[in-house]
């Protein structure tokens, strides 16, 4: 760092939604190991999703700046609680007034970026207007969404040949990719399905997308090499993939990583450390899915017929109707069922666990990569299916249990039968050769990721790279 200047100050403003507000925990603590000074802001309903990981990086690391955090008011807006300042509390039918409410806080960023004039400022997903903001100010920009390259290409081909509309066909070839990849034209994302008021961010997404000076993607260059590659000659953006983010920091805590986990960490622990290696199924949705009690149910006695042992992360909605008659019963011992938030990283860490059914959520995706487990994929919504091409197709360590449309709604998704769930679960832990090899494959990921992020690895010297580009961003800026 050049001793002449003022340390570089960066900003980091995360969308209000767990899968955004994790993995930039993880960024703001590998910004502050690089030297870097480090703001993150948000809004006092979700302080305490920040405060306890943050509180504890700056307590057993060595930064040379304790990470700070900065918070700007939630605005009011007429109709929605006053609880409602992240996604997971915010009821489906309330989501449109969230995002008007998340439209708003323009106004306090504008004046707090004024006041703190930091030498970069990193947007999170539908705040785009960071951009705006950002380059009135002359401050650079950044773009943190959460997500990956592939997807990010996968999209872009879908758009650029404007597949949805010209294409009829139960089926479509993405085009110009570097793998084949084919989907269910129903399966492919068709962000005009989101309320109005989320349509119209990501229409200002992609206008402030010019005035961004990059992204920062939570991947590795030998995850998805082909499509970091085609991400910047073809998409033709500028981008760092300094990920797997999680990996950075030896001493997170594992236990309540997000939220208060529904579960005390002994029994959880104890639980898992009666199953033998390999032996337990995870199955986890994310923080904001949601299903009808039908397909619970079918969840339910799939699970139970697979005949594996298995841990359920359900969002308790306090509606038991779902679990079918008995069942409770029948699974004791080999199933355990987490009503609320799950210890995530710790359950996945554990080497009971073997195999991971997952909505494809990019970080969820993530983490099970890292500790080296194949997937049973279920895409619900966002850029959830074209993770689900990456890890089935590309990285080949994924079983689909066979989604068949994209959908915001539970209502509107064709209900998965519990046969299919079994007959994906059994295929996947069982020990045939096709199994194992995708267990082989996972494994061969996770020491990949590991050493991406070791000295010399390619996410840790593109990091290196980037704070020196922004150092010399600042060095012109104050010239
Ligand atoms: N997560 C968790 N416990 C839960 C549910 C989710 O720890 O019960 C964490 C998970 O480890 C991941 C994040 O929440 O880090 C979910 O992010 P993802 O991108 O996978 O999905 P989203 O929630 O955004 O759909």
């Amino acid at each position: 760092m050049n001793s002449n200047h003022h340390p570089l100050h960066v900003i980091i403003f995360p969308f209000l939604a767990q899968g955004h507000i994790i993995p930039t925990i993880d960024l703001c603590k590998l910004f502050a190991s690089h030297g870097v000074k480090v703001t993150v802001l948000t809004t006092k309903g979700n302080l305490s999703r920040f405060h306890s990981p943050l509180t504890r990086a700056n307590e057993l690391s060595t930064f040379l700046h304790p990470i700070q955090i900065s918070l700007i008011p939630f605005p009011s807006v007429s109709g929605l609680p006053e609880n409602c300042e992240n996604m997971a509390t915010v009821p489906p039918h309330l989501k449109s007034l969230f995002f008007d409410a998340v439209a708003m806080l323009q106004q306090p960023f504008r004046a707090f970026l004024k006041e703190t004039n930091p030498d970069c400022v990193v947007a999170g997903l539908f705040l785009a207007w960071i951009h705006n903001v950002a380059s009135e100010l002359n401050i650079p920009s950044l773009d943190f969404h959460g997500s990956n390259f592939s997807s990010k290409c996968m999209s872009h081909t879908v758009e650029h040949h404007n597949l949805l509309d010209n294409s009829t066909a139960e089926t479509v070839l993405l085009p110009n990719l570097p793998h084949k990849i084919e989907m269910r034209r129903a399966l492919i994302p068709d962000f005009r399905k989101v309320a109005p008021s989320v349509f119209q961010l990501l229409i200002k997404q992609k206008e402030a997308e010019k005035l961004s000076y990059g992204l920062i993607i939570n991947s590795f260059y030998e995850l998805e090499p082909g499509y970091v590659d085609y991400f910047r000659n073809v998409v033709g953006r500028k981008a760092w993939h300094v990920g797997p983010l999680l990996l950075n920091d030896k001493n997170v805590n594992t236990f309540d990583r997000g939220s208060k986990s529904a579960i005390d960490e002994a029994s959880c622990l104890s639980w898992l450390g009666k199953k033998s290696a390999g032996s337990v199924l995870y199955v986890c949705f994310g923080s904001a899915s949601f299903f009808t009690t039908r397909q619970l149910r079918e969840i339910a006695v799939g699970l139970e017929g697979s005949g594996h042992a298995f841990i359920w992360v359900v969002r308790d909605d306090g509606d038991e109707q779902w679990m079918p008659e008995g069942c409770e019963e029948r699974i004791e011992g080999r199933g355990l069922i987490i009503k609320g938030w799950a210890p995530q990283m710790m359950i996945l860490n554990h080497e009971a666990v073997g195999g991971y059914l997952t909505h494809c959520g990019w970080n969820s995706s993530l983490e099970g990569i890292c500790v080296g487990l194949p997937f049973v994929t279920w895409p619900l919504f966002a850029e959830q299916p074209y993770n689900e091409r990456l890890i089935v197709d590309v990285l080949k360590v994924g079983v689909a249990v066979g989604v068949k449309e994209y959908s915001f709604d539970p209502e509107e998704r064709t209900v998965i039968e519990a046969g299919s769930i079994e007959t994906a679960v059994k295929k996947l832990m069982g020990d045939d050769e096709e199994a194992e090899e995708r267990r082989r494959r996972a494994k061969e990921l996770a020491a990949m990721a590991r050493k991406a992020v070791e000295e010399g690895g390619s996410s840790y010297e593109l990091m290196s790279d980037l704070i020196r580009e922004l150092e010399g961003l600042r060095d012109r800026r104050n010239k």
